[in-house]
């Protein structure tokens, strides 16, 4: 046969998630974690994976590591569930509690996964827009209202906490709101509470309808090796267990998620310096005329620029990639740069403030 059925229509038209990735002497553009895993862990960790099995189905449920971080949690291993990487667990969310006839609640410019799920699942998608002349804050008002609409019942919302790519917490008494004023699922997209230094676990035991989101992938430095995992009620962990690929999380990533988690007090100076030069990167963006930095609770910050695009180009011409949001709908005129080493960040801001001048 030299021709096939036409695939489903809910990917007609659908473009298939593209992180930009290209070949760069400074890579600023995927929020990952610009040094890799401290080199005395990595020798730990080949050690660990010295000793996996290769021939054998790995433990599906992860419950060694999930007993390492429902602990760190103050929790039991009924309240964790891993995944290969949080990506897994945002398309499982939409598979749980998305589908025909359901409605999902997106609050963007956000993370574009969300709403690409919702899509492939045939979900519903209702927008509320964040309100950029208050630094891209949740319009809290209306999404209560919308919760609160019996005309369209929302089955799930998922809150970005740090919102990639605008940068800012979800006040935590909000969340409470929205917790209390609804019975729908609400995930908190924690991938980067390690640098907000601020999470909603506290609400966890008292709400049955939270579930938070984590990643190994930014301050733990493994967006390479694909761990993520949720906090949510037992229940509600049942729910995901039956969407979830059972073997999704392989024998080796556990090996070494185990051995970096063990390990984790060797990463907090490096969230300490990746902060401090967040900081330090902004005040220099405020200087430069022509840019607006919008405040960061992450390791990114996301910026507005004349020329966005051709600022873009300039940056990488002069080896530094970061991500090009000039075109993307509600954030036209940014790009968004992910916090390197003292080193990135000083080639960054050369460039930028070079393109500035030029360009004024
Ligand atoms: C990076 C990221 C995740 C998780 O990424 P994984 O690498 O799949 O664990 C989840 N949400 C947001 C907003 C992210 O930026």
């Amino acid at each position: 046969m030299d021709s096939v059925k036409s695939s489903s229509s809910q990917l007609d038209g659908l473009i298939p998630y593209d992180p930009k990735y290209l070949p760069a002497k400074y890579i600023m553009s995927a929020n990952e974690n610009p040094l890799d895993v401290p080199l005395d862990v990595r020798l730990e960790i080949e050690q660990a994976i010295r000793d996996v099995a290769f021939n054998r189905y790995p433990d599906p449920l992860a419950n060694e590591l999930r007993d390492m971080i429902a602990e760190a949690n103050g929790l039991s291993r009924e309240w964790v569930l891993l995944g290969n990487g949080g990506d897994q667990l945002l398309f499982d969310t939409a598979m749980a509690w998305g589908g025909p006839g359901r409605t999902f609640l997106n609050l963007p410019p956000t993370f574009s996964v969300y709403a690409a799920n919702a899509r492939l699942t045939n979900t519903e998608v209702v927008d509320i827009e964040r309100i950029q002349n208050r630094n891209w804050a949740i319009d809290e008002e209306a999404v209560l209202a919308a919760l609160a609409d019996q005309a369209k019942p929302i089955d799930f919302v998922i809150i970005g906490s740090p919102n990639n790519p605008t940068g800012e917490l979800a006040d935590a008494r909000f969340v409470e709101r929205v917790l209390e004023s609804t019975d729908a699922l609400v995930m908190v997209d924690e991938a980067y509470f390690e640098f907000s230094r601020s999470s909603v676990l506290p609400y966890l035991e008292r709400h049955k309808n939270l579930v938070i989101l984590r990643t190994f992938s930014k301050a733990y430095s493994l967006a390479g090796v694909r761990i993520g995992y949720i906090l949510a009620h037992p229940a509600v962990i049942t729910e995901y267990i039956k969407v979830r690929q059972p073997y999704s999380v392989d024998a080796v990533s556990q090996a070494i998620a185990k051995t970096v988690y063990r390990n984790r007090a060797a990463f907090e100076d490096r969230v300490d310096a990746i902060i401090s030069e967040r900081d330090r990167v902004t005040d220099a963006l405020c200087d430069i005329p022509g840019i607006k930095a919008y405040p960061s609770d992450s390791n990114w910050i996301l910026f507005a620029i004349d020329n966005a695009s051709a600022a873009w180009e300039y940056l990488y011409s002069q080896g530094v990639l970061v991500r090009d949001f000039s075109a993307s709908a509600g954030i036209e005129g940014t790009l968004r740069v992910s916090i390197g080493t003292k080193e990135q960040n000083d080639a960054f801001l050369q460039a930028i403030r070079d393109f500035a001048i030029n360009n004024a």
